[in-house]
């Protein structure tokens, strides 16, 4: 497998076929594994051979074939899948932080993951710094010799903006640190952040790995060291495994991502292109294009711009809300990467944890929305949304 192109990788790596010759994968539905003796269950609670199981917290067959599938297409050696995105998260800073270590992270990042990272790793003896994530002499000044971890999402969520992952990785790496990349936004199709210099990435496969909106699930990725040693340690003992049928859910998502990312951030570019200099619009950002401030770093990092846009309305919340209510194709939720378009306003969403200040310090506006382009067809959704945009 290892040789073989990405696309014939998600269809078949890490399959494992039962007895009965099964086509699809199979969904090992059971917590559980019984053993013919009591000195066979000796012998795997004392050492855990290749492919063996004894409780599904802690591997199960359907969940070993996901993290197989995608440690194969992101060249990891390793992978531990999680109950969710955030499970992944925790997962990977826990296991990476103790009391008396510090992180640096960038400040644009998801909800959840500040809430960890500013709030609940103070809690346990963790010193963390925040930093503006694309200025790199940032990041050179916050480290200190006890820096652990550097962690950050490329591309940032809502507006879009790329962190150089050499260039961090090289800083990180100087004081012995780990870099931990968030690479949901980008996807594993088109950023291959160990390539670059990562150490370990993390997945909300909710997002575009399922693709359908169906079921959360998350991932770590990295070293066999690190995946099986401390992360899979504290994984398995504070229960954030992955279900066994979420997994299948994954697999079956993974069989077709590069179809559709490759769909969706085909559209999301044109969309952009389109809409770019509209009338009603202060701004329109998307990595791929060329107006985007880092094109260049994102051309060097990134396969295509990804799946999301975001577009800046005159008007403030009032005209954001109108642009909303107006379309009809486009749906109003906070998921992301899904076959269907989705438009979230993040000012009174997924970023209303935010003070005033930080809000405009991340550059979320209050006519800031996010697209997230699904797989209808481009000229539909240009004209949805530019009908809303002139309905205003
Ligand atoms: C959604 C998301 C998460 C959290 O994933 P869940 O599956 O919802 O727990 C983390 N990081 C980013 C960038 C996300 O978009």
């Amino acid at each position: 497998m290892k040789n073989l192109h990405t696309r014939t990788q998600l269809v078949h790596a890490g399959t494992r076929r039962s007895q009965y010759g099964e086509l699809s994968e199979a969904i090992y539905l059971t917590q559980g594994f019984v053993y013919p003796s009591a000195e066979a269950a000796q012998a795997r609670f004392d050492e855990l051979g290749d492919d063996e199981f004894i409780y599904a917290r802690y591997g199960n067959p359907t969940v070993a074939m996901f993290e197989d599938r995608i440690a194969m297409i992101e060249g990891a050696e390793a992978a531990f899948a999680t109950a969710s995105g955030m499970a992944a998260v925790n997962g990977a800073l826990f296991a990476l932080l103790e009391a008396g270590d510090h992180i640096v992270a960038a400040k644009a990042l998801f909800g959840s993951c500040l809430f960890i990272v500013d709030t609940l790793l103070p809690q346990y003896g963790v010193e963390v710094t925040l930093v503006d994530g694309t200025n790199l002499d940032e990041w050179r000044a916050a480290m200190r010799p006890n820096t652990k971890v550097c962690f950050f999402e490329t591309l940032s969520n809502p507006t879009l903006e790329a962190i150089d992952i050499a260039g961090v990785a090289a800083i990180a790496h100087d004081f012995g640190a780990k870099v931990v990349v968030d690479n949901v936004f980008a996807t594993p199709i088109f950023q291959r952040a160990l390539t670059l210099g990562a150490d370990v990435i993390i997945y909300s496969a909710t997002k575009h790995i399922d693709g359908q909106g169906r079921c959360l699930g998350g991932v770590v990725l990295g070293d066999k060291d690190f995946i099986r040693g401390p992360l899979e340690t504290y994984l398995k003992h504070t229960g954030g495994a992955l279900s066994p049928f979420n997994a299948w859910v994954m697999l079956k998502g993974l069989e077709t991502l590069d179809l559709r990312v490759r769909a969706q951030a085909d559209t999301a570019l044109k969309l952009s292109n389109a809409l770019e200099n509209h009338k009603k619009l202060a701004r329109t950002i998307y990595p791929g294009l060329k107006s985007h401030p880092q094109h260049e770093l994102v051309n060097r990092q990134m396969e295509a711009g990804g799946t999301v846009f975001s577009l800046e309305i005159i008007g403030g919340k009032a005209a954001a809300f109108r642009f909303i209510n107006a379309l009809e194709i486009v749906l109003i939720s906070n998921n992301l990467g899904d076959a269907k378009s989705i438009i979230t306003h993040p000012a009174t969403t997924t970023h209303s944890r935010l003070t005033a200040e930080q809000l405009a310090d991340l550059g979320i506006s209050e006519g800031l929305v996010r697209v997230s382009v699904g797989l209808e067809d481009f000229g539909d959704l240009l004209g949805d949304i530019e009908a809303a945009l002139n309905s205003g």
